[in-house]
C-alpha cells in the first residue's frame, strides 16, 4: 500500500491528511485560515504542515502530495494563477512544496480535485463522461468528457456558478451580471436571497443584523419542510436555479450522469426538490441519473488532494 500526503485549501480552512491508495482517509487534522491572498496562503500551508509533521505525523512515509485549492490552477506547471479577479499572485506553488518537503508535489483545482475522487472512487468509475457540481459556500463544476476533465484556455472552465439560473429576481452578483445561480442556490446565495426576499414572504428564519454573519441553510430547509412562506420560497429559487443549470450542462457535454456534492446538497433535500423540475425530454440521455455523490461530504476534497498526488488523470 502506497500513501499520499493530501491538502484541501477551501475559502476558510485547509484540511491536512494521509489516504491511502483506495482513497481512504487514514489520518487528518483541520486548520482554520481566515482570508488570505497566495502569498500568505503559501505561508500558512507551510506552517500548518510543518504542525501536522510535528504532531500528527505519517502512518506510512508517503510517496507523493497533492494539493486542492481554490482558483485558477496550471496543474501541469503546478503554478497557482489566481484565487479571485482581486486576488492574483501567480506562484510556482508545487515547486515550492516539493523542495521544501522533499517530495514529488502536484497541485489542482479544489472542484476538479473533487472530480477526481468521484472518478477514481466514487460513481465516476462507472462513466467516462459525468459532471460533478460542487454546490457549498460557491457553486463550480468539473466537467468529465471522455475521460477528461476540460480546462479550458485559461484553466477556468467549470465556473458553472456564474451562469444565469433562469429566474428574474434581480440579484446582482460580483462578476457583473444578476441572477447567477451561484447567487440563488449556494451558501452565499441562500445568504443574499433570505436578506433581500424577507422584504416579501413572512418568516421565522433568524437572519444575523450582523452581515458578516450568514443564515444557516440547514435552518432554512427545516423550515421549509415545516412551510415558513420564505424558506419555501427560497428552495423553490434555488431547486429551480439547480435543475436549470443541470439541463443547461447536460445540452452542453452529453453526460451519463449528473454527480452533485457539496454541503448544501449533502442532507438530500435539495435533491429531492430538484429531480422534481427536470425535463425527462432533456434528461433522456443521463442514462445514470442525477445522483448524490456517495463519497463523505466532508472529506472530498481532502481524497481529491490525494487523487492528484496519485497524478492518474488530467
Ligand atoms: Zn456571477
Amino acid at each position: 500500500m502506497n500513501t499520499y500526503l493530501a491538502l484541501d485549501l477551501g475559502g476558510t480552512k485547509l484540511l491536512i491528511g494521509e489516504i491511502d491508495d483506495q482513497g481512504n482517509v487514514l489520518r487528518h487534522k483541520k486548520y482554520e485560515s481566515g482570508y488570505f491572498n497566495q502569498p500568505a496562503a503559501l505561508e500558512f500551508i507551510k506552517q500548518s504542515l510543518d504542525d501536522y509533521i510535528a504532531t500528527v505525523g505519517w502512518k506510512k512515509k508517503p510517496i507523493a502530495m497533492g494539493l486542492g485549492v481554490i482558483g485558477r490552477i496550471n496543474p501541469e506547471q503546478g503554478e497557482w494563477l489566481q484565487i479571485d479577479p482581486k486576488r492574483t499572485t501567480p506562484i510556482p506553488l508545487a515547486k515550492e512544496l516539493s523542495k521544501r518537503y522533499d517530495m514529488p508535489c502536484f497541485i489542482d483545482n479544489d472542484v476538479k480535485s473533487a472530480t477526481r475522487a468521484v472518478q477514481l472512487f466514487g460513481l465516476g468509475k462507472t462513466s467516462n463522461n459525468f459532471i460533478y457540481i460542487n454546490v457549498g459556500t460557491g457553486i463550480a463544476a468539473g466537467t468529465v468528457v471522455n475521460g477528461q476533465i476540460i480546462r479550458g484556455g485559461h484553466f477556468n472552465a467549470g465556473e458553472v456558478g456564474h451562469t444565469h439560473s433562469g429566474l428574474c429576481l434581480a440579484i446582482p452578483c460580483g462578476c457583473g451580471r444578476n441572477d447567477c445561480v451561484e447567487q440563488i442556490a449556494s451558501g452565499i446565495g441562500f445568504n443574499t436571497c433570505a436578506r433581500i426576499l424577507r422584504e416579501k414572504y413572512p418568516t421565522r428564519l433568524q437572519i444575523p443584523e450582523d452581515q458578516s454573519r450568514r443564515v444557516d441553510a440547514t435552518e432554512i430547509f427545516s423550515l421549509s419542510k415545516q412551510g415558513d412562506p420564505l424558506c419555501v420560497q427560497l428552495v423553490e429559487n434555488a431547486s429551480m436555479a439547480l435543475a436549470n443549470l443541470i439541463m443547461n450542462l447536460t445540452r452542453m457535454s452529453d453526460p451519463e450522469m449528473i454527480v452533485l456534492g457539496g454541503g448544501i446538497v449533502s442532507d438530500g433535500y435539495l435533491h429531492t426538490k430538484i429531480l422534481e423540475k427536470l425535463n425527462p425530454t432533456t434528461m433522456r440521455f443521463v442514462t445514470h441519473g442525477v445522483v448524490l455523490t456517495k463519497l463523505n461530504p466532508n472529506f472530498i476534497g481532502l481524497i481529491g488532494a490525494g487523487a492528484v498526488a496519485m497524478n492518474e488523470a488530467y
